[in-house]
């Protein structure tokens, strides 16, 4: 049986719109708009495209929204200096520094000089800590976005043997913590596997869930996984790029392969890419309504 298609698209739509609606009955009981800044050093292509998407993401949703556009050369002191202005910045509620950062610039100083409050990306270590204590006040996007999908597609978390298959701090980590926490959508067995994994296969083929942020196409293939299992592909790898620049997208599982197999799987794109995007903005929604006394 072909597998079910878990539509990223379709989820996040959902939950722009929960977001939209929430945001007005927040400015209209309290008159506070969700604010998120987005701070751009330098001008990489990539970054200015990711930027854009969540400045007009977030005026959809009926923000308030600043995309705060630094030169290449700025010194890391400047930086620290305009998360300062913005962490004291009442009518903003979320900052986020697009990463990467230029190469003079510090990346792990700046996002300690970011309010944990303000943190909607929830990469400052105090956020780190409460996600691994079971007391987070923000999830980072993709994961937040990953569980979202497991949730709101009606999958069985609790007691499921879930396998991650990478261990970066913003994906494979958080993910992995977030789905052993005794909580709802959660609660589940973990194992991580990576590099230095000695038989990637042997765990992969006993996942119920198996959750891939590897960044290599065809990590996954059909004879790795088992009969009914939901797959969350993360990976976003831009393969056979022509000399125009254009290239094909494909996820880190080999689609084609398992979909005869798995009971569920997301697709790339249209799978966990729209869900990072909407955490964000959730994450400031939360933030503006802490400030605002709201729950
Ligand atoms: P990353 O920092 O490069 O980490 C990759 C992880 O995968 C590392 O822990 C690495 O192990 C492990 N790994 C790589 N190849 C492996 C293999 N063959 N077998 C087992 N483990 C392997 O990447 P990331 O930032 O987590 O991103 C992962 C992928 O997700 C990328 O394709 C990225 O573009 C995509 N992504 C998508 C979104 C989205 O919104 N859709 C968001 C973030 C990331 P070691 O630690 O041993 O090196």
């Amino acid at each position: 049986m072909a597998a079910k298609i878990i539509s990223g698209t379709q989820v996040a739509a959902e939950i722009r719109e929960e977001i939209k609606q929430e945001t007005a009955v927040l400015k209209e009981k309290s008159g506070v708009v969700p604010g998120l800044v987005t701070i751009l050093v330098g001008q990489n292509a990539a970054s200015v495209s990711y930027v854009t998407a969540k400045g007009k993401t977030a005026k959809e949703l009926g923000f308030f929204s600043i995309q705060d556009d630094q030169p290449e050369n700025l010194a890391e002191e400047a930086l620290l200096a305009l998360i300062d202005k913005y962490n004291k910045d009442p009518k903003i509620h979320g900052i986020l520094v697009q990463l990467p950062l230029p190469k003079h610039i510090n990346e792990t100083k700046v996002l300690y000089a970011i309010d944990p409050n303000k943190d909607v990306d929830a990469f400052h270590p105090v956020n780190v800590g409460k996600l691994v204590i079971g007391e987070a006040n923000f999830y980072p996007c993709t994961p937040y976005g990953i569980q979202q999908l497991l949730v709101r597609s009606g999958i069985k978390t609790d007691g499921a043997e879930v396998v991650v298959v990478g261990r970066s701090n913003i994906v494979g980590k958080p993910i992995a913590n977030m789905m052993l926490q005794k909580a709802k959508g959660a609660n589940s067995t973990v194992t991580v596997c990576h590099t230095a994994t000695k038989d990637m296969a042997f765990h992969t083929k006993r996942a119920d869930i198996l959750i891939v942020a590897a960044g290599r196409p065809k990590a996954i293939t059909a004879d790795m996984v088992k009969e009914g299992v939901v797959i969350i592909d993360v990976g976003v790898n831009r393969i056979g790029m022509t000399p125009e620049g254009k290239a094909k997208l494909v996820g880190d599982v080999d689609f084609e392969g398992v979909k005869e197999k798995a009971a569920a799987i997301t697709p790339v794109p249209g799978g966990v890419g729209p869900m990072t995007i909407t955490m964000l903005m959730l994450n400031t929604l939360k933030a503006a309504k802490v400030v605002a006394n709201i729950a």
